[in-house]
């Protein structure tokens, strides 16, 4: 289930302008800041593929990569920038709602959740809404190997996962799918490539 072959399609400003050649696709989502990029490169084993932007502020773009000539991996924006305009945050909204709920070849979303922090309000929202709407998905918590000093109250990875899936459990007829993972040793690559390898098959 490695990945062979990675390569940037194309980047699309609205869902009517993604590929349409019915690639089944995985969508990678999360807070700004969560380990997107470093995930994508230790998933392709290949620096600067990911290409995210940065920059709050910027057009909010869906990028399609192709991977093994045979499903997409899709970069979606990250939400939550603390500085970004609240106009900027609500077309997150809108483009990234309108294409988890009408995108036909979704497979399912990884919505990645930093496991090294106790998880911030927006991420319970965006979880909440993915439950209530029934959108096929898997937790993707990262940072996995961050562990923080045990004073002032910081808690293990494992203790953070913990507290976040109580909170989001309701909103979930079956508790998702869940893959603990580290950009930095590696932990859960083949777990989530096997992952994907079993869903996109269906
Ligand atoms: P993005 O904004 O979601 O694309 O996040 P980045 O991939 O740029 O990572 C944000 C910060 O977290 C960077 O300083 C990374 O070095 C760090 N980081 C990302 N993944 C990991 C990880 O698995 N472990 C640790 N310890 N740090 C990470």
């Amino acid at each position: 289930a490695q990945i062979e072959q990675a390569e940037f399609i194309k980047s699309s400003s609205r869902v009517e302008e993604c590929p349409m050649n019915g690639y089944p696709e995985f969508a990678l989502v999360g807070r700004s800041n969560v380990g997107k990029s470093s995930l994508v490169n230790s998933l392709v084993r290949r620096k600067q593929l990911a290409m995210t932007s940065k920059k709050p502020g910027k057009t909010q773009l869906i990028n399609h990569f192709l991977i093994n000539n045979s499903w997409y991996l899709v970069d979606l924006p990250g939400y939550g920038y603390a500085i970004a305009p609240r106009a900027v945050r609500t077309e997150w909204n809108a483009f990234t709602k309108d294409y988890f709920l009408n995108r036909k070849a979704l497979v399912c979303v990884l919505l990645l959740i930093d496991a090294s922090i106790p998880a911030k309000e927006i991420d319970i929202e965006c979880a909440t809404w993915l439950g209530q709407n029934q959108i096929p998905m898997a937790f993707v918590f990262t940072k996995c190997d961050k562990r923080k000093k045990r004073k002032n109250g910081n808690k293990r990875p494992e203790e953070n996962i913990y507290d976040f899936q109580n909170l989001i459990r309701e909103f979930y007829q079956e508790t998702p799918p869940w893959i603990m993972t580290s950009s930095v040793t590696n932990q859960g690559r083949d777990e989530l490539l096997l992952h994907i390898a079993q869903l996109k098959n269906y």
